[in-house]
């Protein structure tokens, strides 16, 4: 974990703890034992602090994140204390991740020496905190109080290119890392040089007080409803305006405060569940994936299109099948449209399209999938037309290849069955744009192979996705639970509030978009089109909704100009229109419904609700492994906001006691659907026990 050897005189302290030199417990033990034994050793001259593998350190270990070994002594703040008063010069010799309480370290030390590789940051902000163990305090007196701040508030990398002409480095390593920091120990002890001390340095600034109020105000207009990102300016003003040790004082005090803060708690909760989503049940981690060098896209409409940029973004050649030259010539030129208004944005180089561009192989034939690894399939939601594209790709794939269905509501174990090898077949539902979303749906199947499920969530981290492993049902995790709460949203709306009142109420709950907007920018078409045919098959069941009025008038939403709202030609602004109250007033009155008034409070209570009781349906059923899971679906499929963590982790917070009490008070007013809003098993259960959500560990497959 911690290696010592003396080399000329030096001590070297190698980190060696993979895969980033993270700095729990143990490690934290050893370096502070490593610091004695080097002072106490009338061998050693200085002391060398080197990372290995993928770098110096990456901070603190998220394994002991909210558990008492993060507390436990030695504390980062410990550890850096005796680096900074260790008796002979310690130095940083910094390559590769260099980050949080790794740069931490870094800072105490009395010299660094870096690698061109080095890749320093600050990201605490990033999980609605700020660096606690002096990273405040030390960093501005190296760099400047303004490069600082840049880095504190954002949370960004920078190399030590863009920190050339500040104190931070005393040397630039040339070659091998080691021994440009035992040559650059060797030169301070033969010139017997006296170790300086970051906390030494002196700290002026003109005009200190205007320049944090204007920092202040530049962070308070984008920090939303984040408190860490002033709390930062905060604490980098106090390095200018206090002595270090009353500046280190202020910068516990905020980080406690901020650690308090529900915003950093659902940061932190996201951040772990992205980790936890990609271990698979009953899946060992170590599991070989197969390997994938050549995808083959099948249907180049507006899915096939955008899975294709999200292969090709990533390097992977792509092989693009649909059925006529025109649905080809019109789905490429999609994908070039799409990459030339990145070119125009500057957010790709022309060489980068046409590196992309050139990865991709049209074809109207099966015959060149025969070399695919991965085929998806993006074609029309039809099941006949899926059984004759699975035929086809059962006869022409080669053994071991993987095929995919982008399906949404399909039956996958169904779509399985078309082939002789279901274990090959998986659902990679992507979300649209999937050139943009980074969430991605793995559906597994009942007989999906377990190195086919490894693979997928392998790939998808290459190509920069998100992945989640949801079971197979109608809608998956996301669609089953937005259904839940968009029947919410239309009960409201029967009751006597009206779009644009719902929408405002979620959206200042903090949705990026509330429900009725979200339906326009989807197209109403397609739900009437499904409330069409379910009508068909159960005639005695009443499917109506305010939805099919307005389709029936030709308001398709925001493509035709119309649907819950009007809209501009051009604009993408929902504008309240008079004609859809009165379609709304009328329905009421077919159902015979006495519109009564319907406050904020109820909107987001019922909505938010909806989404809670099915997401529980979800993780008891076993869809999803853990409610982390579909808290990191809604977030990223359906712009729930992060800083409340996901629908469950918000649940948590209210109290699932809380929360029960309220569905069952909604399920007994009257008109209420009582099954609908009956609290699901699993929330009952976990309420009943004085649990939470995130306690409860999934059902393991
Ligand atoms: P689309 O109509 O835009 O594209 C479908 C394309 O498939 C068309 O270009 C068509 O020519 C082609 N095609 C049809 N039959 C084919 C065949 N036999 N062989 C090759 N090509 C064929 O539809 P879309 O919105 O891209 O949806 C595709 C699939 O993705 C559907 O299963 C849909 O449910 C799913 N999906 C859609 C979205 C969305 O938001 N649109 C999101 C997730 C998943």
């Amino acid at each position: 974990m911690l290696g010592f050897e003396v080399k000329q005189g030096v001590a070297v302290l190698r980190l060696d703890s993979p895969p980033v030199n993270s700095l729990g417990l143990e490690i934290r033990r050893l370096i502070v034992e490593a610091i004695a034994r080097a002072e106490s050793d009338p061998q050693v001259g200085a002391v060398i602090l080197i990372g290995s593998g993928k770098g110096f350190s990456g901070g603190a270990d998220i394994r002991e994140f909210g558990t008492p070994k993060s507390y436990a002594e030695p504390h980062l703040l410990t550890v850096v204390r005796a680096i900074e008063e260790c008796l002979k010069p310690v130095i940083a010799a910094i390559d590769g991740v260099c980050m949080g309480g790794g740069l931490e370290l870094a800072l105490a030390c009395q010299y660094r020496v870096a690698a061109p590789g080095a890749r320093l940051a600050l990201p605490e902000v990033k999980l609605g905190l700020l660096p606690g163990a002096g990273g405040t305090q030390r960093l501005p007196r190296l760099v400047g109080v303004e490069t600082a701040l840049n880095m504190i508030v954002t949370g960004a990398t920078v190399g030590p290119d863009q920190l050339r002409g500040t104190q931070l480095f005393d040397a630039l390593a040339q070659g091998d890392l080691l021994n440009s920091a035992l040559e650059f120990a060797r030169g301070i002890l033969a010139e017997r040089r006296i170790a300086k001390r970051v906390r030494d340095l002196s700290i002026r600034m003109q005009n200190a007080e205007a320049y944090f109020q204007f920092a202040r105000n530049m962070v308070k207009a984008v920090a939303g409803p984040y408190p860490a990102p002033l709390a930062c300016v905060d604490a980098v003003a106090a390095s200018v305006q206090l002595p270090f040790d009353a500046g280190m004082k202020r910068e516990r005090e905020l980080f406690v405060g901020l650690m308090a803060t529900p915003e950093s708690a659902a940061l932190r909760h996201i951040f772990q569940a992205e980790r936890a989503a990609s271990h698979i049940n009953g899946v060992p981690d170590s599991l070989a994936t197969r390997p994938i060098a050549r995808v083959g896209v099948i249907g180049a409409g507006t899915m096939g299109g955008g899975i294709t940029m999200s292969f090709i973004n990533g390097g992977l050649p792509v092989t693009l099948l649909e059925t006529t030259q025109e649905a080809l010539d019109r789905g490429l030129a999609n994908i070039r449209r799409n990459y030339q208004g990145a070119l125009r944005k500057g957010s790709l180089t022309q060489a980068g399209l046409d590196q992309r561009l050139a990865l991709i192989t049209p074809t109207l034939l099966y015959e060149p999938l025969r070399e695919a690894d991965l085929i998806i399939e993006a074609v029309f939601e039809n099941m006949e037309v899926k059984k004759k594209v699975f035929e086809q790709l059962d006869e022409i794939a080669k053994p071991g290849a993987i095929l995919a269905s982008n399906t949404s509501a399909l039956n996958l174990d169904a779509i399985a069955r078309f082939t002789k090898r279901p274990a090959d077949v998986i659902g990679l539902h992507f979300f649209s744009p999937a050139n943009v979303m980074r969430l991605l749906e793995v559906v597994r199947g009942a007989a999906t192979a377990s190195d086919v499920l490894a693979t997928a969530m392998s790939l998808a981290k290459k190509i920069g996705k998100l992945a989640v492993v949801s079971g197979v049902c109608d809608g998956f995790i996301g669609n089953r639970m937005v259904a839940r709460y968009g029947m919410a949203a239309h009960d409201l709306l029967l009751a006597g509030a009206l779009p644009q009142q719902i929408d405002a109420a979620l959206q200042n709950f903090g949705l990026a978009m509330g429900p009725f907007r979200m339906a326009d920018l989807a197209g109403l078409d397609i739900g009437w089109a499904v409330r069409k045919r379910r009508a068909a098959e159960f005639p005695n069941e009443d499917f109506s909704n305010v939805a099919d009025v307005l389709c029936e008038a030709g308001r398709f939403g925001q493509k035709t100009g119309a649907g819950f709202y009007r809209y501009e030609a051009g604009a993408r602004d929902a504008i309240p229109d008079p004609d859809v109250s009165a379609i709304i007033v009328r329905f009421r009155e077919k159902r015979g419904i006495t519109p009564r008034t319907v406050s904020d409070a109820e909107i987001v209570e019922r909505c938010i609700y909806a989404l809670i009781n099915e997401g529980a349906r979800i993780v008891d059923e076993g869809i999803a492994q853990r409610s982390s899971d579909v808290d990191l679906v809604y977030l990223n499929g359906y712009g729930f906001p992060p800083y409340r963590g996901g629908p469950l982790f918000y649940a948590d917070s209210v109290g699932l006691i809380a929360v029960a009490h309220g569905l069952r008070r909604i399920a007994s007013t009257p008109g209420a659907d009582a099954a609908f809003w009956t609290p699901a098993p699993l929330l009952l259960r976990l309420a009943q026990e004085g649990k939470t959500f995130s306690e409860f560990k999934g059902h393991p497959k």
